[in-house]
């Protein structure tokens, strides 16, 4: 391995590659020369494949491809995937008096990243999707207005429209900019000493309106318990748990919320209604992002499919855990265990 790294490569920076990273080195018949062990645990193969053909690694078309090309004398670079993980394959070829002598193969599990892309990627669509239906009926319903065909007596009715469309806008930009917030928070961010207890009691006065007017009763039970950790999202956490309460619920319904220490002494927060519920396949679902059971029952009561996956952050960012334990008809009963 030391020969070949001394050889001329053409690049310089191949030069200085970590030797303990996952690297391959072949000669100009793809025969493998030299490789860490970590190889062989990344492409899934038991034995040491050294002498042997390094298209053993793994059979696909691309792979092939790159190796082809770089024993031609050809720098590239390939994304392939290697059973569930994907790799980024960094092939150069190595030079000996200007003949080909073979090449090194550098590869990086980007498999985390890709999926952090993936999932990136499709946030972004779905908020281009989200704000655009809104702002299509703002658009619409004032093209109407300035045609001139609607009667002075029924603008109120059209600027209300506009008023809530625009409303809705404000509430799904809000929601969207406190997701991308936590998305960029990490572990460093400042914590705090936060009365759970407390902090429920605030947020239950402030959905107190709200609750009256479908008649549900709010509740708050258990101890006086605080916890380290970030104030603002522990607050954002409990109100929208029992926005949900309140918005999925029945009139005349119920709202409990209860701050407690469990068998484990572990402090938590739970939330219960006596509201619609959550059928037990789409429990898991909840969390994700614009995901809603009634998409159209959510968008007419004012949400935005993100309170939830506010939560889940919320708790992976605590090293919470989360239960939820619903019936269709009876209600739901959401536990964050901090
Ligand atoms: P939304 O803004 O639509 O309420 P959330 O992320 O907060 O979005 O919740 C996702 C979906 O989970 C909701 O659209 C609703 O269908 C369902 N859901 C959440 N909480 C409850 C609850 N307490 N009872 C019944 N369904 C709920």
């Amino acid at each position: 391995m030391q020969k070949l790294l001394q050889m001329k490569t053409g690049r310089d920076d191949i030069i200085n590659i970590n030797i303990y990273n996952n690297v391959i080195i072949i000669d100009k018949n793809a025969r493998v020369l030299s490789h860490n062990t970590s190889v062989l645990k990344l492409f899934g193969v038991l034995e040491s494949v050294e002498q042997k053909n390094v298209l053993v690694l793994n059979r696909t078309k691309e792979f092939e491809n790159a190796v082809a090309l770089a024993l031609e004398g050809r720098h590239n670079e390939k994304i392939i995937t290697v059973g569930e993980r994907v790799c980024n394959l960094y092939l150069n070829p190595v030079f000996d008096d200007e003949k080909i002598a073979g090449a090194i193969i550098v590869v990086t599990d980007v498999t985390e990243k890709e999926k952090r892309e993936h999932l990136r990627r499709e946030f972004s669509a779905n908020v281009s999707h989200e704000l655009k239906t809104p702002l299509t009926s703002i658009s619409g319903i004032a093209e109407i207005i300035k045609s001139g065909i609607v009667e002075t007596k029924d603008v109120p009715e059209f600027a209300g429209k506009i008023h809530k469309e625009a409303s809705r806008l404000i509430t799904l930009v809000e929601d969207i900019i406190k997701v991308s917030q936590l998305d960029e928070a990490d572990t460093t961010v400042e914590k705090e000493r936060v009365n759970l207890y407390e902090l429920s009691g605030e947020v239950l006065e402030q959905l107190e309106p709200v609750a009256k007017l479908n008649a549900i009763r709010l509740s708050l039970m258990g101890e006086d318990i605080a916890i380290v950790g970030v104030k603002s999202i522990i607050r954002e956490m409990i109100f929208n748990l029992c926005d949900n309460a309140i918005k999925y619920n029945k009139p005349e319904g119920e709202v409990i919320v209860k701050v407690k220490l469990d068998e484990n002494k572990r402090s938590y927060i739970e939330v219960k209604d006596t509201g619609i519920g959550i059928a037990s396949d789409q429990q898991d679902r909840i969390f994700e992002r614009f995901y809603r059971v009634d998409k159209s029952h959510s968008k007419e009561i004012g949400g935005t499919g993100l309170g939830l996956s506010i939560v889940k952050h919320g708790a992976i960012l605590h090293g919470a855990d989360i239960i939820v334990d619903s019936k269709l008809e009876y209600g739901t009963r959401i536990r964050v265990t901090f």
